[in-house]
């Protein structure tokens, strides 16, 4: 989900000029100004907020701008009544809770690779350092001390390094190893061996890295499968006298057992630029391990990588803002520029196919079933998905809904969503059926977009019909005989609703469908006057 770019119809409030940004970690000065020049936006840097504080301050707020420091929990997201766009300026998001940012659709982004190589180049710098003891060296000769015997270090050459998470930082970390004549081996269920191969690394199980290498560096997230990676059970695979660096999270190693294994001499030191709560409770053994060179989560804090993550979270959050493009969004699926030009009015067509399905179906959803034939089987069908859902679930659950969390809420439903993709030939070059299925009824309808990149109704309930797909629409099932047309456009007229387009589709047994386009609402009080005609079945007036 990288370096893509999504420009949206949905995202109606858009045109609104004032904007309020909440900026709650340290920024570069570049970036906070770059969304200072922006007319009528309002832009507060309130960087020492705690929790409580930031808990009544955020519902004002569009957009929040964040390093790791602030927590942005499921309360700080209930209470967020405007927030659209969560920017973090860096790579790890576990300081932001994704999934509940996700259920109320707001879009996070973060900036990866913008601080890769400042992290790498310090956990180059720890491994030197570990390997030469130069903190506690130097320490002991600052006390006045010259204890050249207490100092003997080892080379690193020749050895082994383990790189657990070979992701951006990792490559950059292994790249610089191999500059030092080092052995590298790697542990990532998520890359080739090919992408392996050409960096020069040997791509190995985690039981192999474990007992293969000299020094183990971690650079994997934060999830459920990496938290205490490192503990007594993987310790004790590993090398007597390993070395292990940690610039990623602190969680990802338990600390009592490591500082157990440095105290009984297997592991022969560790050097830790993260901890599991920072700054560090007075418990946690490793701060003041003299087996431990301990920075307090500097590795992205370099003049350079500050100020390109500063200004990158800054210009995607503008860019989301302003017109609607998302950029290296965590929570939503990759679609090119391009891509996005040829996918934009079926994402159109799909939300007013849901949205028709679903004021024409009675009953409780349990089932979504999508077909796509022709041309739409070659573009981004998910994101078509997405939109038919949030057609679909826009009328029951109102404005919340967008394409970041519709299929959440689906799942969330225990609905149960059908794709499939049909190559049998239609009569129209790209067609898309959306089906709904309750405990009462089961509906299908059809649509497609033209050439000219309208929206077109082409069936309903497998009757041939075709209708405009927008606005506000009377739906009607009706007995196939004489006069209906006639008695539906002097019901309409005589109240002052204007007809737009009537089409009528023919089906078999006496059935017809109707599908009248107005330029106006249809008060309940007519369309009850229109249920009452005698070959009218049904009528619905949906709004789209
Ligand atoms: P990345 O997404 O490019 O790389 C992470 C890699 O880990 C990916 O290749 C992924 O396939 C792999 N991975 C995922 N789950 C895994 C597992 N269970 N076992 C092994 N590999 C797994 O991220 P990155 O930019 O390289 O950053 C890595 C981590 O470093 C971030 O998640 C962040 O927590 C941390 N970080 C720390 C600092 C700091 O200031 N100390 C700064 C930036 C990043």
């Amino acid at each position: 989900m990288r370096h893509h770019i999504y420009e949206t119809h949905y995202l109606d409030w858009i045109s609104s000029p004032i904007m309020k940004i909440l900026i709650s970690d340290r920024l570069s000065q570049q970036g906070i100004e770059l969304l200072q020049q922006e007319n009528g936006w309002q832009v507060d840097v309130k960087t020492s907020l705690t929790p409580a504080q930031l808990l009544e301050v955020i519902g004002n707020y569009d957009a929040l701008l964040v390093r790791s420091n602030t927590q942005v929990t499921a309360e700080v997201l209930q209470a967020a009544k405007s927030l659209r766009v969560i920017g973090r300026a860096g790579t790890g998001i576990d300081n932001i809770n994704l999934e509940a940012a996700t259920n109320k659709g707001i879009v996070v982004m973060n900036t990866p690779g913008g601080n890769s190589v400042s992290v790498a180049e310090l956990a180059l710098g720890l491994m030197l350092a570990m390997a030469r003891s130069v903190p506690q060296a130097s320490a002991s000769t600052k006390e006045g001390k010259w204890d050249k015997k207490d100092f003997t270090g080892v080379e690193l050459k020749d050895k082994t390094l383990g790189v657990a998470g070979f992701g951006k930082i990792g490559m950059e970390v292994a790249k610089r190893a191999r500059a030092f004549q080092m052995n590298v081996v790697v542990y990532d269920p998520y890359v080739s061996d090919r992408l392996a191969q050409d960096l020069n690394v040997k791509l190995v199980s985690l039981d192999e890295l474990f007992a293969k290498s000299d020094v183990i560096t971690l650079h994997v997230p934060l999830v459920e499968a990496t938290r205490h990676l490192v503990n007594a059970t993987s310790i004790a695979k590993m090398k007597d006298g390993v070395r292990i660096i940690n610039t990623a999270r602190g969680e990802l190693i338990h600390e009592a057992d490591l500082a157990a294994a440095l105290d009984s001499g297997k592991v022969a030191a560790a050097a830790v630029d993260v901890l599991s709560l920072e700054p560090p409770a007075a418990e946690n053994p490793l701060p003041k391990h003299p087996k431990v060179i301990v920075t307090p989560h500097i590795a992205a804090s370099t003049a350079e990588a500050q100020e390109v993550v500063g200004v990158e979270i800054a210009e995607q959050v503008r860019g989301f803002l302003k017109d609607g493009i998302i950029r290296n969004a965590v929570n939503f699926p990759s679609v090119s520029f391009e891509e996005y030009k040829k996918i934009g009015p079926f994402l159109q067509l799909g939300e007013n196919l849901g949205g028709f399905v679903s004021q024409i179906c009675d009953g409780h959803l349990s089932e979504v079933g999508i077909r796509y034939y022709g041309e739409t089987v070659d573009i981004n069908t998910h994101l078509i998905a997405s939109s038919i859902l949030v057609g679909i679930l826009k009328p029951v659950l109102g404005d919340g809904i967008n394409l970041i969390n519709a299929r959440k809420h689906l799942d969330e439903r225990g609905i149960l969503l059908i794709e499939s993709q049909s190559s049998r030939v239609r009569s129209y070059s790209n067609l898309i059926s959306v089906r709904l299925k309750t405990d009462l009824c089961e509906e299908w309808i059809e649509g497609t977009i033209l050439s000219q990149g309208k929206s077109r109704l082409v069936s309903v309930d497998g009757i041939d019909i075709e209708a405009p797909l927008h606005g506000a629409i009377l739906f009607i099932r009706n007995n196939d005989t004489p006069g209906v047309i006639g008695q539906i456009g002097t019901l309409l007229g005589s109240n002052h609703v204007n007809i737009a387009n009537f089409a009528l589709g023919r089906g078999e047994s006496n059935q017809a469908v109707g599908v009248v386009n107005v330029d106006s609402q249809i008060p309940e009080s007519l369309l009850r006057e229109i249920r009452s005609c005698p070959s009218i079945r049904f009528a619905r007036v949906v709004q789209l």
